[in-house]
């Protein structure tokens, strides 16, 4: 059946006592009819609500639609941090990185951070910039030796230019694998 103009056609006011109806019909957009009780609404808000209701999807198809999206959002979130783990880790064996300390939460999401910033640094610096390859040599060994899980978090939000600046500033107890003699 088409829709028709009436902006009262999809809420149906019950009627079976004086005053203004507390239960209505409202005929969602997703095609369900519900009953609802709107006896907590003000007397002269209760058509305003239930058309406004009748815009909506009913609660099941609203909750339906809403977990599904939560699904997929997480499921595709978990595909993405899988993926730039494994690219992180390629990355470190291949750079010959040192293996990093912290808890195993912290060593993943580290790799990932140090991954980003070194690479992100290579290219605005080397690539993009005006720094020899040399120089970089010597900043991605300073970055090598840097183990502790932590000091990579912390320079999540860096700007990969300073990473020379960083890797300078990182001290003996941030090279744990660093034999000083
Ligand atoms: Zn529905």
């Amino acid at each position: 059946m088409p829709q028709t103009s009436s902006p009262t056609s999809n809420v149906t006011p019950k009627r079976n006592s004086p005053g203004v109806a507390t239960h209505w019909t409202i005929d969602h957009v997703c095609g369900h009819q519900a009953d609802k009780d709107l006896s907590h609404k003000a007397a002269d808000e209760r058509a305003g609500f239930a058309r406004w209701l009748a815009t909506r999807d009913c609660t099941a198809c609203w909750q339906a639609a809403r977990t599904t999206d939560t699904d997929d959002t997480a499921t595709w979130i978990a595909g993405r941090r899988a993926a730039e783990q494994e690219a992180a880790d390629t990355w470190a064996h291949q750079f010959d990185m040192q293996p990093l300390t912290g808890t195993d939460k912290a060593v993943q999401w580290a790799t990932r951070c140090r991954h980003q910033l070194v690479t992100a640094a290579h290219t605005s610096l080397v690539i993009e910039g005006d720094l020899d390859e040399q120089a970089w040599q010597d900043i991605e060994q300073a970055a090598r030796t840097i183990g502790r899980a932590g000091w990579w978090i912390d320079q999540r939000d860096a700007d990969p230019t300073d990473l020379p600046e960083l890797v300078a500033a990182a001290t003996t107890a941030d090279r744990p694998h660093e034999n000083p003699f």
